[in-house]
């Protein structure tokens, strides 16, 4: 084409790829971005992508930039706040950005703006300068005859489809014709002009993957839309030249656009960026014909919003070091032997992550995340879970709120023993007559196991009460309950009970097991003294009247 088409296509752009140069200089050390799509909530792959370019931008040191570019030129899917919930999202995983899109409007950095939306003119300067240079054209097919194309193309067998070669009608349409149309006001899209031939496939290679040969782009792609905003592609190109981008890291469906970025890249006459394409999360899903790997979807599957893990109350760094985990074998004993520092220390090698995407596996998340409440102070899980009843369980807040001290010392009772929580709302399930107000040991049903002992549970609880004083401390009251057991033909030791059973009427084991399950409706707790000193005298004692109530 010709400066006369790129004119009249763009007679408002005025400034030329070379100011851009000029106003977006070359950076001195590497600089990666995250660049999601504003369509909703954020999905657990992107929170990995974003991870990873964290880790990256710091393992290069000082220099490194990380940047945060909001990709909304589809502006049918944005939505409402849809930045804003990327931004908290990330803050709250601890991932901060150098710079970028810092709310719904604002940016901070030297090379924005930050939104490809507000970025139109930068692209439509390059789309006109490839214009001028006969390296891109106006296109004016309209979608039927877009369709008729690809139905000819089924029709023909084409190996190939697409618009490209033979079929890309508006190629080599004459200026004069060109100028015509859009004298009258023709709608066109703008696209690239493809120099690239049928058949010949090319080495291209991905950091994580290595060398891949694939075939060199053919297809005359879209850069520019009819309404002026640039697609995907053309506008990962510009931006990533422009924020002078060193690596892409980002997720693996891309893979397949890397001929169409690097010939993009070429033809605009920059230096094509190192690629790294990330795999996904992946899960097993069942079905009649058998079992196959898909994609985590934010559909279909609860564990792919990343909100999911903050409304369960998991430690945000137990979901960072599990996303870590499942890439790098590496990190698990970098990480046993780091348990305090920063995620971001971790000494990532890309080229060492796993090309396989990984199973999400939540037997795997939950021990990290045992080990990883069981790792931090009894403060730190005071805080933590405080926080987090306030915004996601009512309940446990209102008793965290209405006896903070009680909690607090409840906390030592089960962290220090037992490595059963894993979130926070493990809390609940597993402690209810710890931390539910309205909990009454009784709905439980009755363990079999005290059939044999039914005429003597009164008894036994009886005497435990009579003789309960909440003063007494751990050996003091264990003591007392020895005597009863004594006092009732209950063994004491364990060793003659286990050679001659048929002694005694039972055991010390289950004497403690009738005061456990009156106070807490469970069989196994953390140390009973314990827990009875986090209820208080008045409640330990009401849950074994009631007990023995019910039992009458
Ligand atoms: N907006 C693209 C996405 O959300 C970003 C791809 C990229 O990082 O280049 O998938």
């Amino acid at each position: 084409m010709s400066k006369a088409v790129a004119e009249k296509l763009f007679p408002h752009i005025t400034k030329t790829d070379q100011d851009y140069e000029t106003l977006y200089p070359p950076r001195e050390g590497v600089c990666v971005r995250f660049a999601p799509s504003p369509t909703g909530f954020m999905h657990i792959g992107g929170l990995y992508t974003a991870l990873v370019n964290s880790l990256f931008a710091k393992g290069a040191g000082e220099q490194g930039a990380f940047l945060l570019r909001i990709e909304d030129t589809d502006q049918k899917r944005q939505l409402e706040n849809g930045v804003t919930e990327i931004i908290q999202t990330l803050d709250a995983f601890d991932i901060h950005f150098d710079e970028g899109a810092s709310g719904e409007t604002s940016d901070k950095g030297a090379y924005g703006p930050y939104r490809q939306s507000h970025r139109r003119e930068i692209y439509q300067a390059f789309a006109k300068h490839l214009v001028e240079q006969d390296l891109a054209y106006p296109c004016f097919c309209t979608e039927e005859e877009l369709t008729a194309l690809r139905d000819r193309q089924e029709a023909e067998n084409a190996l190939q489809k697409g618009y490209f070669g033979k079929w890309a009608r508006c190629r080599d349409l004459d200026e004069a014709a060109v100028l015509e149309k859009l004298d009258q006001g023709q709608r066109c899209v703008i696209r690239m002009k493809s120099r690239g031939t049928e058949g010949t496939s090319r080495v291209y290679h991905d950091i994580i993957r290595g060398d891949i040969s694939m075939q060199e782009n053919i297809l005359d792609a879209v850069i520019l839309k009819s309404d002026g905003l640039p697609t995907y592609h053309f506008a990962h190109v510009v931006d990533d030249h422009l924020m002078r981008t060193t690596d892409v890291i980002r997720a693996d469906e891309w893979i397949a656009s890397i001929p169409l970025h690097v010939e993009m890249f070429e033809m605009l006459g920059f230096p094509v960026p190192h690629y790294a394409h990330l795999s996904p999360i992946m899960k097993l899903e069942e079905h009649e014909g058998g079992v196959s790997r898909r994609k985590l979807s934010k559909r279909k599957d609860p564990e792919a919003r990343v909100r999911y893990y903050e409304e369960a109350g998991y430690p945000i760094q137990a979901v960072l070091d599990y996303l870590l985990n499942i890439s790098s074998a590496a990190y698990e004993p970098w990480r046993e032997e780091h348990m305090d520092a920063s995620i971001f220390d971790f000494p990532l090698d890309l080229t060492k992550t796993g090309v396989a995407g990984a199973l999400f596996d939540f037997d795997k998340l939950n021990n990290i995340a045992r080990k990883r409440i069981a790792h931090l102070s009894c403060q730190e899980v005071f805080d933590l879970s405080r926080a987090w009843a306030k915004t996601y369980a009512p309940k446990l807040s209102a008793f965290i709120e209405a006896h903070p001290e009680t909690y607090l010392r409840s906390i030592p009772v089960w962290h220090d023993s037992r490595l059963d929580v894993a979130r926070w709302s493990d809390l609940l399930e597993l402690y209810p007559y710890l931390y539910d107000q309205e909990y009454r040991p009784g709905s439980e049903p009755l363990p079999e196991s005290f059939d044999a002992h039914r005429a003597f549970i009164p008894k036994l609880l009886g005497d435990y009460l009579e003789t309960f004083d909440y003063a007494d401390d751990s050996n003091a009251w264990f003591g007392k309950v020895r005597e009863i057991a004594s006092k009732y033909q209950y063994a004491v030791k364990m060793g003659p009970y286990k050679k001659h059973p048929e002694d005694y009427n039972g055991s010390i084991a289950d004497v403690s097991s009738f005061i456990r399950f009156a106070v807490t409706g469970r069989l196994n707790t953390p140390d009973l003294h314990a827990v009875i000193h986090v209820l208080g005298e008045e409640e330990a004692r009401r849950r074994v009247e009631a007990f023995l109530q019910r039992l009458a």
